[in-house]
């Protein structure tokens, strides 16, 4: 088991910390960046303290994701997550390696673009049954908060400045992905993906599933697909869009955005019930609605990401 950098310490839960205390020491040159609280879902821009007090999840402008404890701010950085939440999109692959250590299979369903608040929306609403009973933990992506990046770290549990996936446009991991740990094991793995390949993922069987049916999403594809390879595998990774197009087409706040969600719920459903293992579903990022920043690939559309923002730094991390 590879060492786990920035993993799990336990978070202080009390009245103090809840609240946000920034030390400004002065003449700082290092730049502003963005303080999120995650206890409070609110974010405070162009700040310039030299210290972050408390416990926090850091963010560096080359890409480095850590967390700290009264952090001196020492370099540039994008962002600050005060009160952080335990869990980041790196921990889907240190926890199946885990797994896979113990023995256990496992199976990642992947929920492109769904974000923490659309998803509590949706489980308080009662339209994901499947997901929405299974224990739900609110989970930090790294940044930028597009496909790639979340993707790589995911499949990596390293941040973009360890595994080479910085931006968009960059394909090739520079580490070991939990694909290849389950190969060191001796173990199989198989992807099911849209019909397009975002990363190249050496040690996995992959399979693309473009829209064949006609139906306006590959999603049924990919579902079909990974429900053909649930019992011959060690793990999987199963990676849906359909929230994610739908929330960029409509918004991450339309009916379309919602019922693509409650048909990924329906899948992951089968999915769960035909799985005999550990599952982990999350996603890469959130989305806010369009208002000219965040991703330039889709700034013609409703729904956006890419931002250092609550909206979009924020996805659930469920676990079975
Ligand atoms: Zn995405
Ligand atoms: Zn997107």
């Amino acid at each position: 088991m590879r060492n786990v950098s920035g993993k799990l310490l336990p978070r202080a839960v009390c009245a103090a910390a809840a609240l946000l205390i920034l030390v400004t020491s002065g003449c700082g040159a290092k730049g502003t960046y963005t303080v999120i609280d995650a206890s409070a879902m609110t974010e405070m821009k162009d700040v310039s303290a030299r210290t972050v007090e408390g416990e926090c999840l850091v963010y560096t402008k080359k890409g480095d994701v850590f967390r700290a404890e009264d952090y001196k701010v020492r370099e540039a950085l994008t962002g600050v997550i005060v009160n952080p939440p335990q869990h980041t999109v790196m921990d889907a692959a240190l926890q199946a390696e885990k797994w896979l250590d113990a023995g256990e299979r496992v199976m990642i369903i992947y929920i492109d673009g769904l974000g923490w608040q659309a998803f509590m929306r949706a489980a308080e609403d009662g339209a994901v049954p499947n997901i929405g009973k299974l224990s739900a933990e609110i989970c930090a992506s790294v940044y930028p908060t597009i496909t790639p990046v979340n993707y790589a770290a995911m499949v990596t549990g390293r941040p973009p400045a360890e595994n080479g996936v910085t931006k968009r446009g960059i394909h090739a991991v520079e580490c070991d992905t939990v694909f290849t740990y389950a190969s060191s094991l001796g173990l199989a793995s198989y992807v099911s993906e849209g019909d397009i390949q975002i990363l190249a993922l050496p040690d996995a069987e992959l399979e693309l599933s473009p829209d064949l049916n006609g139906s306006g999403t590959g999603d049924d594809e990919i579902f079909e697909r990974a429900m053909e390879q649930t019992g011959s595998c060690d793990l999987m990774l199963v990676h849906f869009h359909s929230v994610d197009d739908s929330s960029h087409e409509y918004s991450p706040v339309s009916d379309e955005a919602r019922d693509a969600l409650v048909a990924a719920d329906t899948w992951c459903g089968e999915l769960l019930a035909a799985w005999d293992g550990r599952v982990i579903i999350t996603s890469d990022h959130g989305q806010h609605v369009q208002d000219g920043t965040g991703d330039a690939a889709y700034a013609d559309r409703k729904g956006t990401h890419g931002d250092f923002a609550v909206s979009d730094i924020f996805v659930p991390y469920i676990t079975r």
